[in-house]
């Protein structure tokens, strides 16, 4: 929804808002979630979060992204020198599937828990599919059951 009037202190969201909708623009969603593979309430998941990503690089580069008019001037520049993290480090998560990675990783998962993120998707697909997968380096507690 629009949020033309939203005070300055929520500013630091529509900034990323706006970076959103034009990468989202670009970005062909799959028609199913990559874990369960229903087509319903599907959602756009990054293992980085946009939000880190955009006030760090907006803070290295001294740009002020606290106004519409600051985002939208670099907001092409970003999107430019982050494709990596906006266009290949995604999932198309069904909104359950989008909760329960959140509940597990926080609302803006560090940038390190990347690789992580990753594989516990692959982890629970293989589960639903009824694969073993290799749990090395999960600890120990699923091979007990
Ligand atoms: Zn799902
Ligand atoms: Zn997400």
């Amino acid at each position: 929804m629009v949020i033309k009037m939203a005070k300055n202190t929520d500013n630091k969201r529509i900034a990323v808002k706006h970076v959103r909708d034009k990468a989202k623009a670009a970005y062909e969603k799959s028609d199913h979630c990559c874990i369960c593979g229903t087509s319903q309430d599907l959602e756009l998941h990054h293992t980085h979060s946009i939000t880190i990503l955009l006030n760090n690089w907006a803070h290295l580069k001294g740009y002020d992204i606290s106004t519409d008019d600051g985002i939208l001037a670099v907001r092409d520049e970003f999107i430019e020198a982050h494709h990596k993290e906006l266009y290949d480090d995604v999932f198309t998560l069904c909104n359950p599937h989008h909760v329960k990675l959140h509940s597990i990783y926080g609302k803006a998962p560090s940038a390190s828990s990347a690789p992580k993120q990753a594989i516990w998707i692959a982890r629970q697909k293989a589960k639903l599919e009824g694969n073993d997968v290799p749990t090395k380096n999960l600890g120990t507690f699923s091979s007990f059951y």
